[in-house]
């Protein structure tokens, strides 16, 4: 059985959080000398000079039902990241638990793991198509293990996993499934925010990075039950979003269309990028992507990598890395940046460079 309060630490259950002037009066008043802030106002102008609210009930109530869930399940931190780092502390005690991650695969979830020193173990996908090893990841779960990752689509090899696949872990786990669903606008496969009420251990991660086209204002999204946001909520440092990030995000998400829009551009990019690539004798296998970036394998990528900085076109080398060996990682560019990278590859001369 899943037990939120057995999985949480226990220093984190009794804890008391920091409670700021917003929190302990919100409601509407003319004067607000609670807080310390600058009556005067900013010195730039900006309408800046007051706290923001620390739970951004306003961005929720937008964002939450074009996800189909209640505010209260919504939990949103500086980047995903933030959120990544936040469950960590939630619910693995240093030294003592583990979490398992299936390689190769986004490298936050091991930094943020070594930092907060919690062990790591991997089940590898399996080689041939980067499928989730579903029997390895239940034979590797023991009693230390609090929380498993899976991104889907999976950073760097760019394919969704399989829906029973992800269904298998959620039921046999009594910890927490964290599913990274930062590139799930690209993909033709639905969120499995929709099955939240399903399973009570479910956390889904999505950003505003990438679909969004918002990277800079560092804004990632966690949905799950209202326990579990009501924990990450606690312990989050009390103005973890901005003002400035909430009045950006707020702006963004009325303009759902747009990035519908743009998602439908970057697929044409990818589907047209992802042809000329598999055309080309360089280029020994292009993978299908669910993403906004397609990872290719090139013999001697690195010396590729090179070539290509040296033309002021950066892709993100993964050469080095367990299974995908001699693979590039390259994000959907625009049309131009598209053909400017195909023209640089076919100029690409290996016996050029080895000598
Ligand atoms: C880009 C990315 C994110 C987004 O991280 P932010 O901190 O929200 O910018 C999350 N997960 C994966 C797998 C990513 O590739």
């Amino acid at each position: 059985m899943f037990d939120l309060n057995a999985l949480l630490r226990p220093h984190i259950r009794t804890l008391k959080p920091y409670s700021s002037a917003r929190d302990e009066f919100s409601g509407s008043a003319s004067i607000f000398l609670d807080a310390n802030e600058n009556p005067f106002g900013s010195v730039t102008g900006a309408d800046i000079n007051r706290y923001p609210d620390p739970l951004q009930r306003e961005l929720k109530e937008l964002i939450a039902p074009i996800r189909r869930v209640v505010p209260e399940q919504i939990f949103l931190g500086n980047g995903s990241d933030e959120a990544i780092d936040l469950l960590y502390r939630a619910f693995c005690n240093p030294g003592q638990d583990e979490v398992i991650i299936l390689p190769p695969t986004y490298g936050m979830y091991r930094v943020s793991a070594d930092l907060n020193d919690v062990r790591i173990k991997e089940v590898p996908l399996i080689p041939e198509d980067f499928r989730i090893d579903v029997d390895g990841v239940l034979e590797a779960i023991t009693e230390q293990t609090k929380m498993i990752f899976i991104c889907s689509p999976n950073n760097p090899t760019g394919n969704a996993m399989r829906r029973q696949s992800i269904e298998g872990i959620l039921k046999h786990f009594n910890g927490l499934v964290v599913l990274d669903e930062a590139y799930s606008d690209f993909s033709p496969q639905r969120s499995f925010v929709d099955r939240l009420n399903e399973f009570p251990n479910l956390i889904v991660l999505q950003t505003f990075s990438k679909a969004w086209g918002m990277a800079a204002i560092r804004l990632g999204m966690a949905f799950a039950s209202q326990e579990i946001v009501q924990v990450l909520n606690r312990i989050k440092p009390p103005y973890n979003i901005s003002g400035l990030t909430q009045q950006e995000a707020l702006e963004g998400v009325k303009r759902l269309n747009r990035k519908e829009t743009i998602v439908k551009e970057i697929l044409k990019e990818r589907a047209w990028l992802g042809t000329k690539l598999k055309e080309m004798e360089l280029v020994e296998k292009v993978y299908n992507s669910d993403a906004n970036f397609i990872l290719i394998k090139v013999p001697e990528a690195r010396k590729v990598y090179e070539y290509l900085v040296g033309e002021g076109i950066i892709v993100r080398d993964r050469s080095q890395v367990a299974l995908v060996l001699d693979c590039l990682r390259i994000t959907v560019g625009t049309s131009e940046e598209n053909k400017k990278l195909l023209k640089a590859l076919k100029a690409f001369e290996p016996s050029a460079i080895s000598i």
